[in-house]
């Protein structure tokens, strides 16, 4: 160890990273690995002392994989201890209480914190973190791989806790003002906050100090944020949730103390709040929890409100607002009887300006919903995620479903029976076309209007399939005859992955048929056909009749039955490419699916070629999104869910960097813009075929199928992630949530 150079030029190296990241955040990532390496340790934590909780937490550590951990300034526990008396404490083996008593006769090790963490520990080194004197926080040293702590451990770790101490003086130990920081962080010359009213609230100073002092708002951010000793939140991005379980606090408490509970994606309780060192509300908070577990930060009113559902409507569609108070505004007058035609087409314009707004945020569904004594809600679905989008008074209600139904050609009288109908509107000369469905519900007709996505086929290399999909779903579709199956359930990208496919084929040496509901997409040389199930004409009934009109690839939207299946078979085995797709949520599935359904297994074997699962997962923005070392229990979820056995093909190091949300405002702040596929690619080879013959369980199939080359949609996922095309997150919906239980894992 003695030799180690790293350990030599410890304190060196820590001084440049401490000059090159000023903020113990963005530091401790870098200053982490240096000191593991040098010390031969295996964790390091810092804790920080919090003056106004009177305790110490744990804000610094390696890994992520525990709760934040708060510890009183006592005998309880280690690192409680070394604040309390201020020196440094080496010991082995915490669970033998005499190695414990040695240090001080009531000295406790918490177990707890292990067996959160799955590890045991060995030995630990435990310094104070000070500055002038004051204690700011300690740092502990955990697990020395080789011998034991020793004297010299403890001289430099001495070292390191003094430079922290001195680097971070004021992160680690707060300041005694709000925004004292910024004299340090921002160059605010001291004149200006004493100055500052001590009585002032916090946002009136915020916007005080951006429009005079040209202060950015993060810097402020930070100052407040060194003040309490907690993190800010500054936006709500999408990897925190509402925490909605065990809360007994009700949502006007929540909005009259400006507090908001969530949780993480690992499902941890964050509790943020603006007023983080009110201590008696903070008491209060945790009684109707039930639990001091939780990670404490800070935000401020306008966005914890927004959070909660309040004061959202500034941000979207200003345009509408505009026009609702100008339909007030005559109503007011009390000319509104007179003046319908005028009425109205500001009504027409509302109805335009929502269209517009939801062809703008490329939302795929909009719902006019009608609430109980409410104003009626405007809900899109954006990316495969609904959001309120904005609110119409409650008065103008009839009138908006009513100039939608007159749009769309429905009956404006009959309210009681649900409709269908379309629409078409235009935007920068691009007709869109908009499904139309009308539902009574209780408190009155709600709306849903589906935006055909009216654009051209997507390239198949534009689909992102990885690269050993693509090549074996290219050879797939060039073979004359055969049937492939694109699955997956509804809005999981199946008809446009079937275009990019036919985009791929359509040359002029073919004839292409498609059967479609709706037509969505179109392409030139396709003969395309709405199928209308109202009137009899069916899926079975289109592919009948293409079967007289020579073709050589047949579409069939969706094969739902078994007439509707046999037929497709049938088609592929007399010569002809069919593509179609089925709800089924894998491969190997649709497999043991259409076998149930009564398919004959030596005809279904024979003609298939391979079948393609498929889900979207949303794509992180590109403008903002950051990279970052996963954690252990990050790692671990990622060696689990790719299975141990086909991990070297994503070829981990130690240096491996994944990618997560932050938001801007290129993404409205969730961090996420956009969706990509993820797939599960079965190519259907002669020993699938033998076990298909026999009627083979899924487990079977599947572990043929991947031995023949098939990866699974999570382990696609894993794929993109890897890439930076999305995060964790994402992986762990496609794992979770969809694939039904009947499948082997
Ligand atoms: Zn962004």
């Amino acid at each position: 160890m003695f030799n180690c150079p790293i350990r030599a030029g410890l304190i060196e190296s820590l001084q440049t990273k401490v000059q090159q990241y000023p903020t113990i955040d963005n530091a401790f990532e870098h200053v982490e690995p240096l000191i593991l390496e040098a010390f031969g340790a295996q964790r390091l934590s810092i804790f920080q002392r919090r003056s106004h909780h009177k305790d110490l937490v744990s804000r610094y550590k390696t890994g992520n994989d525990i709760r934040e951990i708060k510890l009183a300034i006592s005998t309880q526990s280690i690192a409680g201890y070394v604040a309390m008396a201020q020196q440094a404490v080496r010991i082995n083996n915490p669970y033998n209480e005499k190695a414990l008593n040695k240090v001080h006769n009531k000295l406790r090790f918490e177990q707890k914190f292990d067996r959160l963490r799955h590890l045991r520990t060995d030995n630990i080194l435990c310094v104070p973190i000070k500055y002038k004197g004051v204690l700011l926080g300690v740092m502990e040293l955990m697990n020395k791989e080789v011998d034991e702590f020793d004297d010299a451990d403890e001289d430099l770790a001495s070292k390191v806790s003094e430079l922290i101490g001195e680097a971070y003086r004021y992160e680690l130990g707060g300041t005694a003002r709000p925004f004292d920081y910024l004299e340090y962080n921002a160059g605010l010359a001291t004149d200006v906050l004493s100055k500052i009213s001590i009585n002032a609230a916090i946002s009136d100073v915020i916007h005080q100090l951006g429009t005079e002092q040209g202060i950015p708002e993060a810097r402020i951010h930070e100052a407040l944020s060194v003040y309490f000793q907690v993190p800010f939140i500054d936006y709500f991005p999408n990897e925190y949730q509402l925490a909605q379980r065990n809360v007994k606090l009700s949502k006007s408490y929540l909005k009259r103390n400006h507090i908001v509970l969530l949780k993480d994606t690992l499902d941890r309780l964050v509790v943020v709040m603006y007023e983080p060192n009110n201590t008696s509300l903070l008491m209060e908070v945790e009684n109707a929890l039930g639990t001091d577990e939780y990670q404490l930060a800070f935000s401020l009113p306008k966005q914890i409100l927004q959070y909660l559902g309040e004061s959202n409507k500034q941000t979207a569609l200003s345009k509408i607002d505009k026009i609702i108070d100008e339909i007030d505004v005559k109503e007011e007058n009390g000319k509104s009887n007179e003046l319908v035609p005028e009425g109205e087409s500001a009504i027409a314009r509302l109805v335009s300006n929502v269209l517009f707004e939801a062809k703008r945020l490329s939302a795929s569904d909009i719902h006019i919903d009608p609430e109980y004594k409410r104003p009626t809600l405007v809900r899109m679905r954006v990316d495969g995620v609904v959001r309120d989008i904005n609110e119409i008074p409650e008065i103008h209600h009839n009138a908006v479903v009513a100039r939608i139904k007159i749009m769309s050609g429905l009956n404006i009288a009959e309210k009681r029976l649900p409709q269908d109908g379309k629409l078409t509107f235009t935007v920068a000369q691009q007709n869109i076309e908009v499904r139309v469905a009308t539902i009574p519900t209780v408190v009155g007709e709600g709306i849903v209007l589906r935006v055909l996505a009216g654009h051209d086929a997507m390239p198949i290399e534009k689909i992102n399939l990885a690269k050993h999909n693509l090549d074996a779903l290219e050879k797939m579709v060039m073979m004359p005859h055969g049937i492939l199956l694109v699955v997956g359930p509804t809005g999981s990208g199946k008809t446009t992955t079937l275009h990019a496919i036919l985009g791929y084929i359509n040359t002029p040496d073919k004839k292409i048929w498609t059967a479609e509901d709706p037509v969505e997409i179109t392409q030139y040389r396709l003969q395309q056909v709405q199928v209308n199930p109202k009137i009899g004409f069916t899926f079975a009934k289109a592919l009948r009749a293409f079967l007289r009109a020579d073709p050589d690839v047949i579409l069939i939207g969706e094969m739902r039955d078994k007439e509707t299946a046999s037929a497709g078979i049938e088609a592929s085995l007399t010569g002809h490419l069919v593509l179609s797709t089925l709800h089924t949520n894998s491969a190997p599935e649709t497999i043991t699916r259409l076998l149930d359904l009564g398919i004959d297994p030596v005809n279904f074997s024979d003609a298939c070629v391979g079948i393609l699962a498929q889900r979207l997962i949303r794509t992180l923005c590109s403008n903002c999104k950051e990279t970052y070392t996963p954690t252990e229990t990050e790692m671990a979820f990622l060696h689990r869910h790719y299975g141990e056995e086909y991990l070297d093909e994503l070829a981990l190091t130690p240096q491996t960097q994944l990618f997560r949300p932050k938001g801007c405002k290129d993404c409205d702040s969730t961090g996420y813009k956009g969706r990509t596929g993820v797939h599960e690619l079965l190519t259907m080879t002669p020993d699938l075929r033998a076990l298909v013959y026999k009627g083979s369980s899924n487990t079977e199939i599947k572990k043929q199928a991947m031995q023949d080359g098939m990866r699974t949609l999570t382990q696609d996922a894993i794929l993109k992630v890897l890439k930076g095309d999305s995060d964790l997150a994402q992986v762990q919906i496609i794992s979770g949530a969809g694939i039904k239980p009947n499948s082997n894992e």
